[in-house]
């Protein structure tokens, strides 16, 4: 019995971890068959937490999918390979429709929630890009202050003018931006200060090792200090558990998100989340 769950687990893996160019030509097929289906690629929600007072200031989009064979696949498998392709664009846009219409759902609601969808750098190559997010915005009504753009550090290395032109439109429409996985990349301090964001996301890895290392600890604190010097809101990505909440309000640190507050959830359940934290912040307010 072992044997065989064994036997299935590894053809599974290999289904869905061979590199091969078949293999990767077929997932890219299914992901383009995806994008089309509509019942196989969704959002689930992350809050982020303002540090000083607890509120949620947001959520990030996170894609999920379904896939009908080979079940859940981790965005850190298909959203690469989508990316090597021209198939980021539909996926992207796939995306941004959903992001805004849940933004839309909300603000309607009474309830204004910013959502933060991940770019590519290729979309950033693509000086229709710009125009594209304004028409979502101006077909659905939704304020340009409730969507943010979360981008890395290797806009740097494609074509840093290009992207340039693209993020300053976006920024100039009221469109927030986010510096994601900050300390990954390698971009230089002048291409940061020329970047027009307004928030800088310090990866998950730093944040995760600082309690045992010296050396994530001094870059955690680096960086907000950097982010702060640059005008920059300072967010701590992968916040686990309290002591990491207590490190990052003594460093300064602005908004957590993290399993310690909540995993992604698909709308419905993040709905239900928001309700309870906000009333168990309401509790804690009053008992004060
Ligand atoms: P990211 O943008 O840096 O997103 C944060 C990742 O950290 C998410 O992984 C999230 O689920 C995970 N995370 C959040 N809190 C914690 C924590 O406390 N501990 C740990 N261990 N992990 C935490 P996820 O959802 O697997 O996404 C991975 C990456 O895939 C994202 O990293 C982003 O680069 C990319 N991605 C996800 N959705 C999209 C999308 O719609 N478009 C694009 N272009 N990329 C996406
Ligand atoms: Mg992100
Ligand atoms: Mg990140
Ligand atoms: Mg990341």
């Amino acid at each position: 019995h072992l044997a065989r769950e064994q036997a299935s687990t590894v053809q599974q893996y290999d289904a869905a971890h061979d590199t091969g160019a078949e293999n990767r030509l077929e997932l890219l097929g299914d992901l383009r068959r995806a994008i089309g289906a509509d019942d196989q690629l969704s959002l689930h929600y992350q809050p982020k937490v303002c540090l000083a007072t607890g509120r949620v200031t947001g959520v990030e989009a996170l894609i999920r999918w379904q896939h009908p064979r080979l079940g859940r696949m981790a965005p850190d498998r298909f959203i690469p390979m989508a990316e090597s392709t021209s198939l980021i664009r539909p996926l992207t846009a796939h995306v941004l429709d959903i992001a805004v219409r849940q933004a839309k759902l909300w603000a309607e609601r009474g309830t204004p929630i910013p959502i933060a969808v991940n770019l590519s750098t290729r979309c950033l190559l693509d000086p229709g890009f710009a125009g594209q997010v304004f028409g979502l915005l101006y077909r659905t009504g939704l304020p340009a202050a409730l969507l943010k753009l979360e981008i890395t550090e290797s806009v740097a290395m494609a074509d840093p003018d290009r992207a340039l032109t693209v993020l300053r439109a976006l920024h100039d429409a009221g469109i927030s931006l986010s510096l994601d996985d900050f300390g990954t990349g390698h971009s230089s301090m002048a291409y940061l200060q020329r970047l027009p964001v307004d928030e800088l996301k310090i990866d998950k890895s730093f944040v995760q090792a600082m309690a045992d290392s010296r050396a994530d600890e001094v870059l955690v604190r680096t960086a907000i200090t950097l982010g702060h010097n640059l005008g920059l809101s300072v967010v701590a990505e992968g916040v686990e558990d309290e002591a990491a909440v207590g490190a990052l309000r003594a460093l300064g640190c602005d908004i957590a998100q993290g399993y310690h507050y909540a995993r992604p959830m698909p709308p419905e359940e993040f709905d239900r989340w928001l309700a309870g934290y906000t009333e168990s912040l309401t509790a804690l307010a009053t008992r004060n």
